[in-house]
């Protein structure tokens, strides 16, 4: 009798393992897909700089004898060569959180500095842009990546100057609340008065690459790829970012996150809980 329970529960074991084993092959599948999704995407946005590099350093043999030319073709390459450089940062960004499980040390943090430091990072962008840049912060703790969470807020910020009127303001706020099930969450929001964002957009400006209007987005060296990785981030700390709102007056950004070690559940969008 022993024998054969014992028997039974190592088959009930190797049925186990055997989904475990399936499901990770199923995964595996999975990731192989994006992987090649990922890499089609990125070897088309990098062509488009390329091209432009190659075509200018072939003009600039042309352009010998004349200094203007010269230095339109040289800030055209440099230009372009930042873009690149930039597309490809995001993407090794990107990448390791999708292909290798991304790790985040998570612990808890106060918020405060971390936001005043965002801030003041992009203090002097702002000025450059006619934007003010103000805050309006409140003392609480976060359970999350400190290194993450600046990430994130300085993508957000750097949005928000981006895409302002001259003259316009953004404001960097937050407070505490709890979510539906009753989870202290911190409600992190970046506000602009800049040009909104369609319905239609919104739907999409957290895919990888997607960017409203490329000419504007090209201007200030878009890549399409901050918010997918805002988004990645948020998630990987059990949070959330979405647009709350948006006008053709400006939108506003909300990061969720938890306040104490999360048991493993999400915390609920702003959206879900009223
Ligand atoms: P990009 O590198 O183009 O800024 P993002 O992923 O950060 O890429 O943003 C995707 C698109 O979402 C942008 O191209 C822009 O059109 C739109 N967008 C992002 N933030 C804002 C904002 N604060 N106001 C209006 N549009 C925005």
């Amino acid at each position: 009798y022993e024998m054969s329970g014992r028997i039974s529960l190592s088959v009930n074991q190797l049925t186990e393992e055997k989904q475990k084993l399936l499901d990770a092959i199923d995964r595996l599948r999975e990731l192989e897909q994006q992987q090649k999704q990922f890499i089609g995407n990125i070897s088309h946005e990098l062509k488009t700089p390329l091209t432009s590099i190659l075509a200018y350093a072939d003009l600039l043999e042309m352009y010998r004898d004349d200094p203007a030319l010269l230095e339109e073709a040289r800030g055209q390459i440099s230009q372009e060569a930042q873009r690149l450089y930039r597309l490809v940062e995001k993407a090794l960004q990107l990448s390791s959180m999708d292909i290798y499980e991304f790790e985040t040390h998570a612990e808890h943090v106060n918020l405060m500095p971390i936001l005043q430091e965002a801030a003041a990072r992009l203090e002097a962008k702002a000025e450059q842009s006619g934007i003010t840049l103000q805050t309006s912060l409140s003392e609480g703790k976060v359970w999350a990546d400190p290194e993450n969470l600046m990430h994130m807020i300085l993508n957000l910020l750097d949005n928000a100057i981006k895409y302002n009127r001259p003259g316009g303001t953004v404001t960097l706020a937050n407070e505490a609340d709890r979510d539906s099930q009753g989870h202290d969450r911190m409600v992190i929001k970046v506000s602009d008065t800049g040009i909104g964002i369609s319905d239609e957009a919104r739907e999409r400006i957290f895919d990888p690459f997607y960017t409203v209007s490329s000419d504007r987005s090209r201007v200030h060296g878009g890549t399409g790829l901050g918010l997918s990785l805002v988004r990645n981030l948020a998630e990987k700390q059990h949070g959330y970012v979405d647009v709350a709102e948006t006008s053709p007056n400006g939108s506003t950004f909300v990061v969720t996150l938890p306040m104490e070690r999360p048991q493993s559940q999400k915390v609920h969008s702003v959206e879900e809980s009223s």
